[in-house]
């Protein structure tokens, strides 16, 4: 499984972008980086985007995306996600008031995008990858996804706070390669972490105590105003755990 890592931060600036990863060629995890990191070639190729959550820094390049393939005749994009997810995209983000409802447009049958809602904990084919979305908790209805290609397997926790039931999956996971896990605030904001359901070095330590397996940890989602101080506070209490750079491209 090549995963190409467009965007892994919590905040957007010059330099780091919000988070967004393209597995493979056809299917993107979030859609924080989409349409500022890929070519036109690249955007056309996609088939599928795994939404973890409504949050704009994780859907927004869905809306430019559309826009940008409008005039290719192709078969819509598939945004996939748990209907409770999709349910707020289509009330709230592509309502023809935000933006245009590309699951419509040019014609309703044959739209730019379309939903495709899965039930949580249940593995579904999405192109070449086997995927099983997992409720994690956060402040809106969220998702992790467990993504298989042939013998390897990844969890991407998307936004989750303390108690998300990560470390449970994990150990659960065949063949598990890599865990990725938002880590968005230092240690002494974890006030503000908990009341946003995000985790802070701290707190991130307490679900690993729970892991039974030793597996690759990345840390993403770090907020760019903070991120030397979680990186510092993850080297004294995890070590073992990655930061994960923008522009890098893992494979398991
Ligand atoms: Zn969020
Ligand atoms: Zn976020």
């Amino acid at each position: 499984m090549k995963i190409r890592v467009l965007g892994c931060h919590g905040s957007e600036f010059s330099g780091t972008r919000l988070c967004s990863f393209l597995i493979g060629e056809a299917v993107a995890l979030d859609a924080g980086a989409i349409t500022s990191t890929l070519t036109k070639e690249e955007q056309e190729q996609l088939k599928y985007i795994l939404i973890t959550h409504s949050h704009l820094d994780h859907i927004k390049d869905i809306a430019f995306l559309a826009d940008n393939l409008q005039a290719k005749k192709r078969d819509p994009i598939n945004i996939v996600s748990i209907d409770s997810v999709l349910e707020i995209l289509k009330a709230h983000f592509l309502n023809g008031k935000i933006w245009p409802d590309f699951t419509k447009l040019p014609a309703p049958n044959s739209p730019i995008l379309k939903y495709l809602p899965l039930p949580p904990d249940q593995p579904a084919a999405i192109g070449e990858l086997t995927v099983r979305p997992i409720k994690v908790s956060h402040t809106v209805p969220a998702v992790a996804y467990e993504i298989k290609e042939g013998d390897s397997t990844v969890i991407f926790s998307g936004d989750c706070g303390a108690n998300c039931m990560l470390c449970e999956a994990a150990n659960s996971a065949k063949n598990l390669k890599a865990l990725f896990v938002s880590v968005s605030f230092p240690n002494n904001m974890e006030e503000i972490a908990n009341v946003s359901r995000h985790l802070t070095p701290r707190l991130l330590e307490n679900e690993i105590k729970k892991l039974k397996v030793t597996v690759p940890i990345y840390a993403y989602h770090l907020k760019t105003q903070f991120e030397e101080e979680i990186k510092q506070e993850l080297t004294t209490l995890l070590p073992q755990v990655k930061v994960l750079n923008e522009k890098e491209t893992l494979n398991f």
